[in-house]
């Protein structure tokens, strides 16, 4: 037997969340069964965990859209007992079980030996919102990141956090955009160079262009905020389109990129092949500062994860929630 947070949907539609002691017996089909150490809490989750179900695929279901643990046993030969993984994407969390759990059973492609470097509770501090950020990153420096700051917006979030630090560690000026003044200091630790007010990117504007400002953008916020950013680039620059915490829609014209080359690159890391998921994490091992990683840290069990998810996307954590499964 074993602890896991399951969601239930009633016979009206309503669902809930609560640890219970479950069966091995109940796990899903599998090639490798992983004594799961840490999970995290990302917006995904946020949206599994409350009203509806969100992107929940199947019930009685356990979400959590990364883990990182211990193989405890393995039908695949890349993965023996004792090895250290690390999972993220694949649906996990919304049509597979996940990583709320002191189990899991999945797919070995889906699984990434953990890089030299990384514990599993710090793999979980990076978690889904920081391998999209390192994913980012490695997108923007593929496109060539222009001189003049690198914007990030929702700068204090999962992804915004682990982008600012490993940006900055990089040697990049880095510009945050917050809509939490008092998230200031936290952001210049991580290294950034200059605080944004979110305000100042929210106000719409007619012109199409302005002054050329960034040098690249991990974009984690969306709608009028990165319609804004695409008129602010600096000719040929690119801005990683990660998230819309700030909304779906663009309400943008096509001239940045017609008049400035702008290049706007979608990131998505739910479905990355093995190879870019393993240069990822091997890329975060060597330029994610950990003691940057440690400052973002608030740790949690399962038991605090209904009412995290709804912090989440309420938009008020600030770094990166680490679930500790075991305790
Ligand atoms: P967080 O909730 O940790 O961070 C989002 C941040 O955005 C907040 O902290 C806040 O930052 C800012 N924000 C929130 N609401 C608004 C708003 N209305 N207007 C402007 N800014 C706002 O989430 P994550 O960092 O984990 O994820 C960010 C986004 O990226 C989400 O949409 C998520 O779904 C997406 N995502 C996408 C992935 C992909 O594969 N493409 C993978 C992971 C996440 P501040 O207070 O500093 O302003």
């Amino acid at each position: 037997m074993f602890n896991a947070l399951i969601v239930e949907k009633d016979d009206e539609g309503v669902t809930s969340a609560g640890v219970q002691q479950i069966d091995e017996s109940r796990l899903p089909d599998g090639d490798v069964t992983v004594a799961v150490e840490y999970s995290t809490v990302n917006y995904k989750d946020g949206l599994c965990l409350g009203k509806g179900g969100g992107l929940v695929r199947n019930y009685p279901h356990v979400p959590g859209i990364d883990f990182a643990g211990t193989v405890e046993s393995s039908d695949d030969p890349r993965y023996a007992p004792g090895d250290k993984v690390v999972l993220t994407g694949w649906r996990v969390g919304e049509a597979h079980w996940g990583g709320y759990a002191q189990k899991a059973r999945v797919k070995a492609d889906w699984l990434v030996p953990l890089p030299n470097g990384l514990d599993t509770r710090q793999a979980m501090a990076v978690g889904t919102a920081g391998f999209t950020a390192m994913l980012s990153v490695m997108a923007l420096q593929d496109h060539g990141i222009k001189d003049g700051p690198v914007l990030v917006t929702g700068a204090a979030g999962g992804v915004g956090s682990v982008a600012t630090a490993i940006l900055a560690n990089l040697g990049y000026e880095v510009a945050a955009v917050t809509g939490r003044p008092e998230t200031s200091d936290y952001l210049k630790d991580l290294g950034a160079n200059q605080i944004v007010a979110r305000e100042e990117l929210n106000e719409t504007t007619k012109r199409p262009l302005e002054a050329e400002t960034w040098g690249g953008c991990v974009d984690a916020v969306g709608g009028a905020m990165l319609a804004r950013v695409l008129g602010q680039m600096k000719y040929g620059a690119s801005v990683a389109a990660v998230g819309l915490a700030g909304g779906a829609g663009l309400p943008a014209t096509v001239v940045p990129f017609l008049l400035r080359g702008v290049n706007l690159l979608g990131i998505d890391s739910v479905m990355q092949p093995y190879e870019n998921r393993l240069r990822a994490w091997s890329q975060i091992a060597t330029n994610l500062p950990m003691e940057k990683l440690e400052s973002m840290i608030r740790p949690a069990v399962l038991s605090d994860l209904p009412a995290l998810g709804r912090e989440i996307l309420s938009g008020q954590i600030k770094g990166r929630i680490v679930v500790d499964v075991n305790n």
